[in-house]
Formats: structure tokens, C-alpha cells, sequence
């Protein structure tokens, strides 16, 4: 936590680590999964975490942990191994992005959009209906995509917010896909574009939509969009109250030639992922999860006057602190473990009770992370929540959690309530 910045990755060997935020004993981990989560937590703790103040009070991208997640062969933590990486399931790569959460709320939850261009492409694919000729072929282009990412370092990005109801699952994609010879014509505007300016690929998701067509849910395509290509532009400020370093400016698409090896996922698949395998949107939650650790982290280190640029004083002899440090105890207890079992029970065709416990857990990280930092700001008191610490970098990044659609806090709560109620086709006309 007191790293400086510009630390370089070799000095992991030199700084006292802090303990995984789930033990692998304690979960069951392998030594596999352990040493792949050890390796994100390392990453962030010693090089991270003293980036991230710059990153953001300026609002820039985290262009240099890139670089070093690249190094670290965690660009591609969920390309499978014959690909060349690291072939981290889902449950391994969401514990890994909550470690590096835990340092740096940016970098995880850019991480994450990159990342899941190539869960969603790889593993999540597999478990989905294909035919042998167009599995084929999915697996010849996904090929292309990760061998620029572990080759190259290319970093894909996950524009697909557009300000109207499509980005919450409930009508068709504007941005449009007209086939052509060769790919497709896109034109459409995406907001909130996370990685914008930075990303090599903007992996969009728009509606094909063939001459006379109306548009449909169902023939919603996913496709890696060089940021280079004519037609692409990136307009817009980018100011936010949090996860600043993110630099979610607004792009868009003008007539936009896209080849047919630009798809990340076949014709339908997306559609079939979305209703097929849920905890694909769960993935935002690991950033969220990492940044209620450190909260809680942060507190404890405070009170016992061990926070790097502030007096050893030492605060945790009064019992209101301890009753305090006690509630977040057991708050972090609970987020962990319905986080846990959502993220080790992510599969297709889960059952009602894993779905309803899946939004639990989505809303549970992200209200939840943003009441911890609040009672850390109440708890450590004024002066801990100085821009030279990192508490109110925390407290202002774990706000934005719950307005991150699909499952905002909200829809969460929309869908666990109307889904406990009726079953699937039930009314009350
Ligand atoms: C830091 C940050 C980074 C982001 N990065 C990305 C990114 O990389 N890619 C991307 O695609 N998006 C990204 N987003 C966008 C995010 O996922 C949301 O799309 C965005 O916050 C929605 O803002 P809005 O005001 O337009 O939402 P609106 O669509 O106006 O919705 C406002 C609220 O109304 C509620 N609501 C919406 N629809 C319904 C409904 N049908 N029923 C009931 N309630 C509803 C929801 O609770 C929602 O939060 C990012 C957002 C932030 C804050």
C-alpha cells in the first residue's frame, strides 16, 4: 500500500504482501488458482496502488499498468492455454480482478472489459449450442483476436451502453450492422465507452440488421472494431465523480467497414449467452469486491496508526472505533461470501436460485462496497479522507458500482423481486 509510483514490477520481491483477500485454503483453491490470483495481487499492490492517485486526479488511462499486465501474461488470464494464456476460468479471473481492485478501482474495471472479450469469446462459448462448421470457425477467428492480445499486447474494450433501454437487455441495439461484402457497415454512437482512445479493439455490440429487416434482440452481433478504422471517432469530455482513470468518453461509428473476422462471437451467440448464461454480467462485480476489502483494509491500518503518511497514532483503543471496525468485519464477512458462491457457481442454464443469488450478489458488492467506505470516511475521521490518501479515491470509486447496466442496484432489485414472484410465463391477467 505505500509503494511509490513509477515502483517497477521487480520490486515485488521487497515489499511485505498483504494476505489474498479469500484464502486459498479456506476457499479451496488450487495451487493454480492460487498462484494466478497471487500474481494480480502482487501486480497491484506493489506497482498499482501508487499509480493510481495520479491516474486519478487527472482522469487518465492506467497506459503503464497495462503494459505490466501485459508482462505478467494477465491480458490474456482467460485465453485458454493452447491459445498461449494463462486459461483462467471464470471464478479464477473474477478473484484475481478483485485483487487488483483492492489497489487500483481503474485498472480493474477496465481490466474487466477487456478481460471479458476473451471470456466471453472463450470459455463461456464452449458451453453454448453451436453447429460443428460454425464452431469451426469460431474458434479460427478467436484465434486472431487472442494472439494480437498475447502476442501484441492489443487491449479490446466493451462499449455497449447507448443511453436507451439496450444496454439494460430491453430493446434491440441501435448502433446497426448492414451486411456487405466481406463484413459489415456499422454506424451507431456508444456512450460510456470505457477505454476509449486507449483500446486497440471497441468490442461492440449492435444489431444486424439486413436491408428491409426490422431490428431484433436476437440478432444482436459482438464485433472487435479496430480503433484506428476510417469512420471511428471519440468525442466528448470526461469528468467523472469516480473511476476516473476509466476514460468513458463517447464513441462513434460512421460508416464503419467491419471484416467478417472482426466477430467475437457467432451469429445468435450473444443472444443465446445473455439468456443462457446470466453471470456474464455479474463480471463488473470483482472491481467492486476488491475495493470493499480495501475500505475495510484501509480502516484497520488507520486505527492502528500504519498508514504511510499519516502520524502513528493509534485510534483503536476507543470502543466505538472497535464496534465500528466489527460491523465492516461482518459486512465484508457477508459481501464475500454470496460474492463467492455467485462467482464459483457461474455456469450456462443455471438454476432460478442461482440467478436470484447471482443479482443478490451484484447488489450486495456494489451497495455494499460504497457503505463500507462511507463508515471507514465516519470511522477514521477527517483526517483520513485527504486527497493524499487513498479512502476518498475509494469511497468515490465504489459509488459508480451501482449504476453499471445491465445490474445496476436497481434492476437488481427490479429483477429479484419480479422473478421470486413469477415464474417464467406466469400473470395476473
Ligand atoms: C465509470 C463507468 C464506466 C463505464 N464503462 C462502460 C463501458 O465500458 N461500457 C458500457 O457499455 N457502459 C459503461 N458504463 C455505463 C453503464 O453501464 C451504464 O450504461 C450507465 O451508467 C447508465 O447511465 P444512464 O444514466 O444512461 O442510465 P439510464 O439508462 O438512464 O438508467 C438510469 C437508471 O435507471 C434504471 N433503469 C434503466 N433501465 C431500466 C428499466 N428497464 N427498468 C427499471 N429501471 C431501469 C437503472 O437503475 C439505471 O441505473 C460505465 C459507467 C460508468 C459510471
Amino acid at each position: 500500500m505505500t509503494v511509490q509510483a513509477g515502483k517497477s514490477a521487480s520490486a515485488i520481491d521487497k515489499v511485505a504482501l498483504d494476505a489474498p483477500i479469500f484464502d486459498p485454503a479456506a476457499f479451496r483453491l488450487t495451487d493454480e488458482q492460487a498462484g494466478i490470483v497471487a500474481r494480480a495481487r502482487e501486480l497491484g499492490q506493489t506497482v498499482f496502488a501508487g499509480r493510481a492517485a495520479a491516474y486519478d486526479r487527472d482522469a487518465s488511462f492506467p497506459v503503464e499498468n497495462y503494459a505490466d499486465l501485459h508482462r505478467a501474461g494477465l491480458l490474456g488470464i482467460s485465453i485458454p492455454k493452447r491459445h498461449g494464456g494463462l486459461g483462467a476460468d471464470y471464478q479464477t479471473y473474477a478473484l484475481a480482478a478483485a485483487e487488483i481492485g483492492r489497489y487500483c478501482g481503474t485498472t480493474a474495471l477496465t481490466w474487466n472489459m477487456h478481460v471479458c472479450s476473451t471470456l466471453w469469446s472463450g470459455p463461456l462459448a464452449d458451453d453454448l449450442d453451436m453447429d460443428a462448421a460454425t464452431r469451426a470457425e469460431h474458434e479460427r477467428r478467436r484465434a486472431i483476436h487472442y494472439r494480437r492480445i498475447v502476442d501484441e499486447g492489443a487491449i479490446y474494450s466493451q462499449p455497449f451502453s447507448e443511453g436507451g433501454a439496450a444496454a439494460a437487455g430491453g430493446v434491440a441495439f441501435g448502433t446497426e450492422a448492414k451486411p456487405v461484402k466481406g463484413g459489415w457497415i456499422v454506424n451507431g454512437k456508444k456512450i460510456f465507452a470505457s477505454l476509449s482512445g486507449h483500446a486497440n479493439y471497441y468490442g461492440v455490440l449492435c444489431t444486424e440488421i439486413a436491408e428491409g429487416e426490422k431490428a431484433t434482440r436476437r440478432n444482436t452481433l459482438y464485433l472487435a472494431i479496430p480503433a484506428h478504422a476510417e469512420g471511428v471517432s471519440v468525442v466528448g469530455d470526461w469528468d467523472p465523480l469516480g473511476m476516473r482513470g476509466t476514460v468513458s468518453r463517447t464513441l462513434l461509428f460512421e460508416d464503419v467497414f467491419v471484416e467478417r473476422d472482426a466477430a467475437l462471437m457467432p451469429r445468435g451467440v450473444y443472444f443465446q449467452a445473455a439468456l443462457r448464461w446470466p453471470h456474464m454480467f455479474l463480471t463488473l462485480s470483482p472491481t467492486y469486491m476488491g475495493l470493499a476489502q480495501a475500505a475495510y483494509d484501509f480502516t484497520v491500518r488507520y486505527l492502528r496508526g500504519e498508514v504511510a503518511g499519516t502520524p502513528p497514532v493509534k485510534r483503536r483503543m476507543y470502543p466505538t472505533k472497535q464496534i465500528a471496525v466489527a460491523q465492516m468485519q461482518i459486512k465484508l464477512e457477508q459481501i464475500k461470501a454470496i460474492w463467492f458462491q455467485a462467482v464459483t457457481e457461474a455456469r450456462a442454464n443455471p438454476t432460478k436460485e442461482q440467478v436470484l443469488r447471482a443479482y443478490a450478489a451484484q447488489y450486495s458488492v456494489m451497495e455494499g462496497a460504497n457503505e463500507l467506505a462511507t463508515l471507514a470516511i465516519r470511522t477514521c475521521g477527517g483526517q483520513a479522507m485527504l486527497k493524499s490518501l487513498p479512502l476518498e479515491r475509494i469511497y468515490r470509486d465504489s459509488r459508480c458500482g451501482s449504476l453499471m447496466l445491465p445490474w445496476t442496484a436497481e434492476l437488481c432489485l427490479d429483477r429479484i423481486g419480479r422473478e421470486a414472484l413469477y415464474e417464467t410465463g406466469e400473470s395476473d391477467d
